[in-house]
């Protein structure tokens, strides 16, 4: 089943005009034809069953016809995390977003040697992702911005795990209520970085186990251990 998201609004019968990548793919990649069924969503409507109305030169149209799934509540995780080298960004918010991060914060931090980061291609990747996994939503990416005024503005009443390794740290644990994890750059934290950490009062810092893994290793790990201890 090809699962496809819109921007436009899903009704019983609307027509939908499909973007440009949407037609290649159907047409060029996965060689489907009019009439043929698609999955759409747009993370306000929930899914809807749909065809292929149209489909040439590189343009489509789809009809939606019946809801499958009602929108659900998305869950309230969010993933702060140091920029890292193109590849592994773009892998940190792919699995981010199969695992259900509803918001990720890309941060230059004092050793991130990453200097920019491509909004627009990042938010492809979550929409590829959300289609692949089922998700009804995509999840919000925000402007990188210094770590420093991304922590001057955490939302109070929000928890934000830290996790640091080699540091007498606690385990993760269940979070009683809203909450954030944050991942430092391949090189660690630096001291500034430390110091301004230290300074909030929303701050948890979190070990995650003895070893000390990639930093896209630790965002997958934290992800999946914040949602098993129920704050997911
Ligand atoms: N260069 C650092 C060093 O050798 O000490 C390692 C940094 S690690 C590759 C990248 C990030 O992953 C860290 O800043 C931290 O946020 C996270 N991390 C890696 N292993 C961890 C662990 N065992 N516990 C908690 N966080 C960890």
């Amino acid at each position: 089943m090809i699962r496809l998201h819109t921007e436009a609004d899903l009704t019983d019968g609307a027509f939908i005009e499909a973007t440009e990548g949407q037609a290649h793919y159907l047409g060029g990649v996965m060689r489907r034809s009019i009439g043929d069924s698609v999955r759409l969503f747009n993370g306000r409507d929930g899914e809807w069953d749909g065809r292929i109305a149209t489909l040439s030169r590189g343009k489509a149209r789809f009809t939606a016809e019946t809801q499958v799934r009602p929108q659900a509540g998305d869950e309230d995780l969010w993933l702060m995390f140091a920029v890292l080298k193109r590849d592994t960004t773009d892998l940190v918010v792919q699995k981010a977003t199969e695992l259900g991060v509803s918001v990720l914060i890309p941060v230059f931090t004092e050793r991130t040697n990453a200097g920019r980061v491509n909004l627009d291609r990042l938010r492809a990747i979550a929409i590829e992702a959300s289609e692949q996994c089922e998700r009804l939503t995509i999840p919000e990416i925000r402007p990188a911005r210094p770590l420093h005024d991304t922590l001057a503005e955490w939302p109070a009443g929000r928890a934000l795990f830290v996790a640091l390794e080699r540091a007498d740290a606690q385990k993760i644990a269940p979070a009683s209520g809203p909450a954030g994890l944050l991942i430092g750059p391949e090189g660690g934290f630096g001291p500034r970085d430390h110091a301004a950490l230290d300074r909030c009062h929303f701050v948890r810092p979190v070990s995650l186990g003895p070893r000390i893994l990639r930093a896209e290793t630790a965002a997958i790990a934290g992800l999946a251990l914040l949602q098993t201890s129920g704050c997911g």
